[in-house]
């Protein structure tokens, strides 16, 4: 059976895909099937429906919060993101979610406003994979889908800022990155930033 969803740090991972948008070359999926013991490969997406299942038997409020994460990128399934934010945000209690995402949000759908539409769901918070201090070692790290995709990574954190939801801003500790460019690029755009380990890129770096 796939793991679908998968505890660690105190919250609960939700695995909605494998695809992604990038082809990072820290990516763990390039050395291992999964991350914190978990095998992450999934035979088939899960639906909203699937996951909601689940989700409506576990005890959630145990939880620090609930991370839409995958061994890809989840914004690929961003109406599915959308409905289980919408379903946990009715539960009682104070549920807190997070998305954690490449930032390629608004080229993957280009009709939506997806800043907005995840702020209107309740999001609380989101945590985008930057990586790179100029589009050029972006692309080389990344090796992006789409041309433009370093802009656009920019341009979803300010637009998550400007709508009012936290962001936190992460990248991986690598040779070929400028930590301290990236942090200023962070506090530039009003965002938290995260500095990870290489080993504990589990999934978006
Ligand atoms: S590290 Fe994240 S953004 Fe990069 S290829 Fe892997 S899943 Fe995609």
């Amino acid at each position: 059976m796939d793991t679908i969803y998968y505890e660690a740090y105190g919250n609960l991972y939700l695995n909605l895909t494998n695809r992604c948008t990038a082809n990072c070359i820290f990516c763990v999926r390039n050395f291992s099937k999964g991350a914190y013991g978990y095998d992450l490969t999934l035979s088939n997406e899960p639906s909203a429906d699937e996951l909601i299942e689940v989700l409506g038997k576990l005890d959630l409020s145990k939880y620090r919060e609930i991370v839409f994460t995958g061994f890809g990128e989840p914004t690929l399934r961003f109406d599915t993101v959308l409905e289980v934010i919408r379903w946990l945000k009715a539960r009682p209690g104070k549920i807190k979610v997070r998305l954690d995402t490449n930032g390629h949000a608004a080229l993957i759908n280009p009709e939506r406003a997806v800043a907005r539409e995840l702020r209107n769901v309740g999001l609380d918070a989101v945590s985008v994979s930057l990586n790179a201090e100029s589009e050029e070692i972006y692309n080389k790290l990344c090796k992006p889908e789409y041309e433009n995709a370093y802009q656009a990574v920019l341009d979803f954190i300010g637009a998550v800022r400007k709508a009012g939801v936290p962001v936190r801003v992460t990248v991986v500790k690598l040779p070929e990155i400028d930590i301290e460019k990236c942090r200023k690029i962070a506090e530039k755009l009003g965002a938290e930033f995260f500095v990870r380990k290489f080993s504990e890129t589990a999934r978006e770096g």
